[in-house]
């Protein structure tokens, strides 16, 4: 009978595309936890802070951020290739989310803005349309967050290193507001989108009396005109959800239905 230091280590790679490294480096910060993991996995490709990285086969691989060129889909494609479980790791990869906000402005004037010289913006410099992972390729699990919590990555990987069904938690900022026994931010007339947010992050804005600006991007059924309504109901208008949810929601904001545009 083999011992389970005997047992093969899974291969883990952390790539990222277009984003700001943020949701990496959640990973990175778990310092001790992850000096632990690094005892039951091989984590083989992590450019951020490796020099020398494998192409796959993975056995999982995070991706973080969305993509905005060609460069970044074609390394999409190859990562899904080479990959049993693709993670789509925060709120870019699974929404489309800071990056994207081009979507709502004018494409030329970005362009313009950002770039002095735009002749190499050619071959895999070519910019596309910011688009969450999903739009590309199949993924596997979606942890949103801008950035995710490390308690949530570590959840996934104690699941995968169990040969469990990795379960994402799935419920909207208020639950974790109950939890933690927090007075409602709206009965006070404050600002908070927590009940069409996914949560996960125990409440981290309520907590220290500030509004969920929506950073994990909206529950997937959330129910927005239902939502909307709640808002108004306490004072806080159309305009100012459609702001948060267009910068979170990003590339995904149009899905959200007719109420909110
Ligand atoms: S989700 Fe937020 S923290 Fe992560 S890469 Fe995008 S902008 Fe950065
Ligand atoms: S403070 Fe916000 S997240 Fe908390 S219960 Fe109220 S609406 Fe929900
Ligand atoms: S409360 Fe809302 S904005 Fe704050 S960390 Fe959680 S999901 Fe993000």
């Amino acid at each position: 009978m083999s011992s389970s230091s005997e047992k093969k280590k899974p291969r883990v790679a952390i790539h990222s595309i277009t984003g700001c490294a943020g949701c990496q480096l959640v990973i990175y910060f778990i310092r001790d936890k992850l000096l632990e993991l690094l005892g039951e996995i091989d984590l083989v490709a992590a450019p951020m802070i490796k020099g020398k990285n494998e192409e796959g086969p993975y056995d999982i691989c995070f991706v973080e951020g969305l993509v905005a060129s060609q460069r970044d889909l074609e390394n999409l494609k190859k990562w899904r290739e080479q990959s049993k479980f693709l993670v789509a790791w925060g709120t870019c990869a699974t929404h489309g989310n800071v990056p994207g906000i081009k979507i709502f402005m004018d494409e030329k004037q970005v362009e313009e803005a950002v770039y002095k010289d735009k002749s190499n913006l050619t071959g895999e410099n070519t910019p596309l349309k910011p688009t969450p992972l999903e739009a590309h390729v199949r993924i596997d699990y979606r942890i949103s967050g801008c950035p995710p919590e490390e308690i949530e990555f570590l959840r996934m990987m104690q699941h995968f290193l169990m040969d469990m069904k990795p379960v994402v938690y799935n419920e909207p900022v208020c639950v974790e507001c109950t939890q933690r026994e927090i007075k409602c931010l709206l009965e006070d007339g404050k600002e908070c989108l927590g009940p069409m947010i996914r949560g996960g992050c125990d409440a981290l804005c309520p907590v220290v009396n500030h509004g969920c600006t929506g950073c994990h991007g909206p529950l997937e059924d959330a129910n927005i005109p239902q939502m909307l309504k709640l808002l108004k109901a306490n004072g806080i208008p159309k305009e100012l959800v459609k702001q948060r949810l267009q910068k979170y929601a990003g590339a995904k904001f149009e899905e959200l239905g007719a109420d909110i545009r």
